[in-house]
């Protein structure tokens, strides 16, 4: 089965031709979300006719949409936006994809997808009971059951872990509450992380134009006190997700993924000893590390095109 796959991610849209679990051709552009998606589709649709190449659209007969927020995936529409595509909570992209590539579409929000690429092509093969944690511009969450993602009324169940609050003194979320997991510690939250380390005006990080994980990464291995500060600070934090996510829905996995997951050394940081933190009775929890951060919401669309409706 030959399918294309679009995940409008925070920071960037993410385009792939995908046939038989493997990704043939792929691109990305930038996303631009605080914009909207309206001004993106141009570009997107562009992009997409690129990777296709000579061939075109030639034997596919699928179109995946990833949003980065909650997704009601029957009607094909994004129902919890913040800060992102906000637009896009109006717009029939359905239609669109109708009109711009001739082919059916079918929507997700992007942690359930790259929960579902993991459980089927990824690291989470073998496992029924699975959560997932991934870390990126935000960090997203979804939990899956018998080999099922979970489904709600709201399409929220076990999608906003990441807003469960670790700090009740925390700082200010996207979400209007303060102390979540993801505005301790994500890659929304790192510049403000870095910039209020009693250290930073002497390290490293004050001259550096952009602050990313990547940035973070390079000062780390320098053992730039703020940048060491730092990193211990979001393990901490994210280890404490983890434990949640354990604690709330007794999974035998426990996936990582998402771009700052290929930070050198943190799926270690994350993983050793956590065990010895899990409530005894919840036993012992796999934790993974995704093969390919980068993608597991690409292979996620790649099986929902395949069997809409999970
Ligand atoms: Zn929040």
């Amino acid at each position: 089965m030959k399918t294309i796959g679009i995940d409008f991610g925070g920071t960037a849209i993410k385009l792939a031709v995908m046939e038989d679990g493997r990704i043939v051709n792929q691109t990305s552009i930038p996303a631009f979300a605080r914009n909207g998606l309206k001004a993106r589709l141009a570009d997107t649709k562009q992009a997409v006719l690129k990777i296709a190449g000579d061939q075109g659209l030639k034997g596919v007969s699928c179109v995946g949409i990833s949003m980065p927020g909650i997704v009601d995936p029957v009607r094909k529409r994004p129902v919890g936006l913040i800060g992102k595509y906000e637009d896009s909570l109006e717009m029939d992209l359905e239609s669109w994809c109708r009109e711009a590539f001739g082919l059916p579409m079918v929507m997700e929000m992007d942690s359930k997808l790259a929960l579902l690429g993991e459980l089927h092509y990824g690291c989470a093969r073998g496992f029924q009971d699975a959560a997932m944690l991934i870390l990126g511009t935000g960090v997203g969450t979804a939990v899956a059951y018998q080999g099922t993602v979970l489904k709600s009324r709201h399409y929220t169940a076990g999608a906003l872990s990441s807003h469960i609050i670790i700090d009740i003194n925390g700082p200010d979320c996207i979400c209007s509450n303060r102390g979540c997991l993801e505005s301790m510690a994500s890659g929304w939250a790192l510049e403000r992380l870095v910039k209020q380390d009693p250290g930073y005006e002497k390290s490293g990080l004050s001259g550096e134009e952009t602050l990313d994980f990547r940035v973070l990464q390079k000062w780390y291995e320098r053992q730039d006190p703020a940048a060491v500060r730092v990193v211990r600070h979001c393990v901490k934090a994210w280890r404490t997700g983890i434990l949640n996510l354990i604690h709330a829905y007794d999974p035998e996995a426990v996936v990582l993924s998402g771009g700052i997951m290929n930070f050198e050394g943190l799926y270690e940081m994350l993983s050793e000893g956590i065990q010895d933190d899990i409530w005894g009775c919840c036993g012992s929890v796999e934790i993974r590390k995704a093969k390919d951060p980068e993608n597991s919401v690409l292979y996620g669309l790649h099986y929902l095109c395949g069997h809409p409706g999970v």
